[in-house]
């Protein structure tokens, strides 16, 4: 397997397009077309994370974080990021990163964190806009089932939880051929008209060029014709954060320390809240302080993330009970997200948790 075979495989679940603007998720350091040995998973790249691969012969390290994320303007080894990117290109190994497209996916680090407080009823907390697409086209009414098919099998029609989903309706094409056309049905300047359905489906925008093509390949005409139209909704399935129901409601003290345990945090702090009793809870891996009002808005009770500053907490609507967990507690997961879909798609390489992955956060 290449690096870039490894890739497509990650991003499958959690496509490049929905990383964040300012992201760098992808290949970091290394070449797309290297063979890859072993792939080494963790959340930051450390140098003791590089050596550790060396000594496995990984020559793939699979992180959260982007090593080179806010750029890098020289590479003497002055800086830990600096000295990692001169040992990787040593070495040979390739540095590749998910880190904002896999906190927005369903299957994501958010859904980890559900994962550990067996949230149920579960949705995206703040659902992603502008990236889906709608394609209408038009195909004969005997070919339509074909036409629509190869459009389903290409992703388009998911919305929600369902899939296939499309709008049909019969109508009539015309058309006439021009000189040197090769009409399906119908000679040159001969006005045919045609029973055709019309089709609509939804489509992620990253994978309009794909279902475009299969339209195309399955299409009886020379000329399909298609629109393609950039819609304004939010895509249900895509987005940071995820919100649910906790099994059992409980009392917010219950509720704090089950927190601390099961993120195995250290320590929490935690805003002030007057409601006694948590239910409705939304969770966001990362620095999702700056979010708490989307937890609000949609009426949970708590709100569990990281990197909240003393001012944020303090003006946290006391009807939120907002806590901070640690950045690195909420997101050290996704290396069992890697692992995960990189054994159950391909055995033919090995894959490593690394042992030395570390906090750089210290607590007394
Ligand atoms: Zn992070």
């Amino acid at each position: 397997m290449t690096v870039s075979q490894i890739a497509s495989i990650i991003e499958e679940l959690a496509p490049k397009a929905y990383q964040e603007s300012y992201d760098n998720t992808g290949l970091c350091v290394g070449s797309a077309t290297q063979e890859v040995g072993g792939a080494l998973l963790c959340l930051d790249v450390t140098e003791e994370i590089v050596h550790e691969a060396i000594a496995h012969k990984c020559n793939l390290i699979i992180s959260h974080h982007p090593v080179i994320f806010g750029g890098l303007k020289q590479i003497t080894g002055q800086t830990e990021q600096q000295r990692v990117v001169r040992l990787a290109i040593k070495n040979d190994i390739a540095l590749y990163s998910a880190h904002t497209n896999i906190d927005s996916v369903r299957g994501g680090v958010s859904e980890k964190m559900a994962d550990r407080l067996a949230l149920t009823n579960r949705s995206i907390l703040i659902p992603q806009k502008g990236n889906l697409v709608k394609l209408v086209t038009f195909a004969p009414t005997r070919h339509a089932e074909k036409v629509r098919s190869a459009l389903f099998e290409a992703g388009a029609g998911h919305i929600g939880a369902y899939s296939h989903c499309s709008y049909n309706a019969s109508g009539t094409g015309t058309f006439m051929a021009g000189e040197g056309a090769q009409p399906f049905v119908g000679k040159w300047g001969e006005l045919r008209q045609e029973p055709e359905e019309r089709m609509e489906v939804i489509v992620p925008e990253h994978l309009s060029g794909k279902v475009v093509s299969a339209l195309i390949k399955t299409h009886p005409y020379e000329e399909p014709a298609f629109d393609l139209v950039p819609l304004a909704n939010v895509n249900p399935n895509v987005g940071f954060g995820i919100l649910g129901k906790l099994p059992k409601q409980m009392e917010v003290n219950a509720f704090l320390k089950q927190v601390k345990q099961v993120f195995k945090c250290s320590s929490i702090k935690y805003s002030t809240c007057t409601k006694p009793i948590i239910s409705k809870v939304a969770v966001m891996s990362g620095s999702g302080a700056g979010f708490s009002g989307a937890a609000s808005a949609v009426g949970a009770d708590a709100y569990v993330s990281a990197d909240f500053k003393y001012h944020e907490l303090q003006n946290i609507n006391t009807q939120l009970l907002a806590i901070d967990i640690g950045h690195y507690e909420s997101e050290v997961a996704v290396i069992e997200i890697f692992y995960d879909v990189l054994t159950k798609k391909c055995s033919k390489f090995v894959v490593r948790l690394a042992s030395s992955l570390k906090n750089p956060i210290n607590y007394l």
